[in-house]
């Protein structure tokens, strides 16, 4: 199949702005490098965290997304890792060094000069990308769709944030019932946990759905759970549930921010970090954990919730997920590129 010489992607050009469509040239893979076709890209409330300025220094002009799954379209030099025609995923993790002293104990989320697909490198709210090839991630049949797509990071981030809480915690509060969630319950009954699922107040669409992926009890952030909890993890970008997380856990009891970005934290009594209660963040994701929650996820079915929206309507979707119009994820599909959504439970 010949290559079109471009790309049809929603670009962003800068904070505050909608993105616009623009035809770009078809992007040359460098050294070790692959062009891919994307037939899918998941979106993130991190592209709203950086449509809104609140991540700093992005690439601009930027092609964002970062939960992408594709076909390999061209593979580069011979003797690379992939062969045309290859499914592979792409997440937020787009470049490390493997040199700085991050990288060499095995923590490259943290790499010193790390790039970041969809923020400091062009992601998949395109019909063609390129990526780093070391930083693909193959991908078995079956993953060529849309519900595949949030596994890339909302499934990727979400266990990272989970394998972050010790192992023996059995009662899980999960605070922001979105993408990430949505899959991570899943995960979590599979390991005979029990969650404790907290929506905005008075989202009983949010609560509803929590139960039904088997939640032992939902409910909005401001009440206090059944029971006292062994860990949090919280994916909703609000400094004050980090507060209501520590009142919620028991003794030792962990808690984890699973996001890129939080309102500021308000000030709190120490009584209730006292008796060995910790806070933690989770930055980024390892190619480990990647590849990790893919083999898990290929042991057991998880299914995704997903609304699709041609790429066109990259702007509609991301509006939808700002004011928590959807249950689970949206995804936008490159083909076709401006067909009606059709909403699809996976
Ligand atoms: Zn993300
Ligand atoms: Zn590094």
């Amino acid at each position: 199949m010949a290559l079109a010489n471009i790309t049809r992607a929603m670009v962003l050009e800068g904070p505050g702005l909608p993105l616009v469509m623009k035809s770009l040239p078809l992007p040359v893979p460098a050294a070790r490098q692959v062009l891919i076709r994307v037939i899918a890209c998941g979106i993130c409330r991190t592209e709203l965290h950086i449509l809104d300025g609140e991540l700093p220094h992005p690439k601009l002009p930027l092609v964002p997304g970062h939960e992408v799954v594709g076909r390999i379209a061209d593979p580069g030099a011979p003797g690379g890792r992939f062969a045309m025609g290859n499914l592979v995923g792409v997440s937020w993790i787009g470049y490390t060094c493997g040199a700085c002293r991050y990288c060499l104990q095995g923590a490259e989320n943290l790499c010193e000069k790390g790039l970041f697909t969809g923020y400091t490198l062009d992601g998949g709210y395109s019909e063609y990308m390129v990526a780093h090839e070391a930083y693909c991630f193959p991908l078995p049949t079956g993953f060529d769709t849309a519900d595949a797509a949030p596994l890339m990071c909302a499934g990727l981030i979400g266990f990272r944030s989970y394998a972050k809480i010790p192992s023996s915690a059995v009662k899980i509060g999960i605070y922001g019932f979105g993408a990430a969630a949505h899959i991570l319950i899943q995960v979590a009954n599979f390991q005979q946990k029990r969650v404790y699922a907290f929506t905005r107040k008075g989202d009983v669409a949010s609560q509803q759905f929590a139960m039904k992926l088997g939640a032992a009890w939902a409910g909005d952030s401001l009440q206090t759970p059944p029971e006292k909890l062994d860990a949090a993890i919280i994916f909703a970008p609000e400094g004050s549930l980090v507060v209501k997380a520590l009142e919620d856990v028991d003794k030792a009891g962990t808690v984890i921010c699973g996001g890129i970005h939080m309102s500021d934290i308000p000030s709190f009594p120490y009584s209730i970090l006292w008796e060995e209660r910790s806070v933690s963040s989770v930055a980024n994701l390892t190619r480990k954990d990647g590849s990790a929650f893919l083999q898990l996820a290929s042991e057991f079915p998880i299914h995704t919730s997903v609304k699709t929206y041609p790429l066109l309507r990259a702007n509609e979707a991301l509006e939808d997920l700002r004011h928590g119009r959807l249950q689970g994820a949206a995804v936008l599909l490159m083909d076709p590129l401006t067909g009606n959504a059709t909403p699809s439970a996976g």
